[in-house]
């Protein structure tokens, strides 16, 4: 049986891409899913698929770059299912792709807004809820931009960083009464960020073969495996879905490269 069956998950940025494809695959294993994002026509139609399994999909309007949205959808979730067990703080964006010099101070800021605040939103929403019940699993969605730098990406690649630092510091203060927080660095994925990073032209990652990039259904499948017991040596990491030895665990096909 899985581990998510009857779980309730909670994930951000669940409109397209990675973070839809994580609420689709928690559904068919059986969790209760509530999909946030800005985007309520998108969220709505991908719920009302899931529905067709069962009561078990809620949608919530929600810009993570805001406290209280976080907040509610946490509320929303409790509500709707009693418990909160798993958050997957995905939400994040890389848009615009622009050399420091050429940056925009706007919309440098919101990339902060988004990937690091957006993250400790979650965080700070859900801990409290988790720690009333004594357990829950936190998946910070992170890159390898966050250990590394390229080109045109100094807003993504320190949010990311920081991001990473919120994992190892919440692993620090909460590790140790039931909160597991693990950080899943993906690789390349196929989604339409891939598709802007593309069109920016400005760093390797723009010229890689499309189909160098994985589906999002692995990455689905990646937050599964951490959900369970394997997931106990990562916490308060970076889980990195290149590594071979990390995909032969999880049953997925192994890297080219
Ligand atoms: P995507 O296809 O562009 O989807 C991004 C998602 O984030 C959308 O659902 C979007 O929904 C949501 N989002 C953006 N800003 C938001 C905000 N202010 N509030 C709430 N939701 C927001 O990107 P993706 O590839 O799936 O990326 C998902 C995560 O994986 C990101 O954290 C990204 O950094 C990370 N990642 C991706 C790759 C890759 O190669 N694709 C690699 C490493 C890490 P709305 O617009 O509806 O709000």
């Amino acid at each position: 049986m899985s581990i998510l069956k009857t779980k309730t998950v909670l994930v951000t940025g669940a409109s397209k891409g990675i973070g839809e494809a994580i609420a689709r695959h928690c559904a068919a294993k059986g969790a209760n899913v509530v999909l946030a994002a800005r985007d309520k026509t998108a969220l709505d139609r991908i719920v009302s698929e899931i529905q067709a399994l069962g009561d078990q999909a809620l949608a919530v309007q929600c810009d993570v770059s805001d406290y209280r949205e976080v907040n509610n959808a946490v509320t929303q979730a409790i509500k709707k299912y009693n418990d909160l067990d798993i958050l997957v703080n995905n939400a994040g964006l890389i848009d615009p792709i622009t050399r420091l010099a050429d940056s925009d101070p706007e919309t440098w800021d919101f990339a902060i807004d988004v990937n690091v605040k957006g993250v400790y939103h979650g965080l700070r929403a859900a801990i409290p809820e988790m720690l009333k019940t004594g357990h829950g699993t936190i998946i910070n969605i992170s890159s390898g931009a966050a250990t590394g730098v390229l080109e045109g990406w100094s807003h993504y690649c320190s949010s990311k960083a920081a991001a990473l630092s919120l994992t190892r510091c919440a692993d620090k203060e909460y590790g140790g009464q039931g909160i597991r927080v693990i950080g899943l660095s993906p690789g390349t994925v196929a989604t339409d960020m891939q598709k802007s990073i593309r069109s920016s032209g400005i760093n390797p990652v723009s010229r890689l073969d499309w189909d160098a990039h994985i589906p999002p259904e692995w990455v689905a499948k990646a937050v599964e495996y951490l959900c369970g017991k394997a997931g106990d040596e990562f916490l308060g990491k970076d889980f990195s879905l290149r590594d071979n030895e990390a995909r032969k665990q999880i049953g997925l096909p192994q890297s080219a490269k």
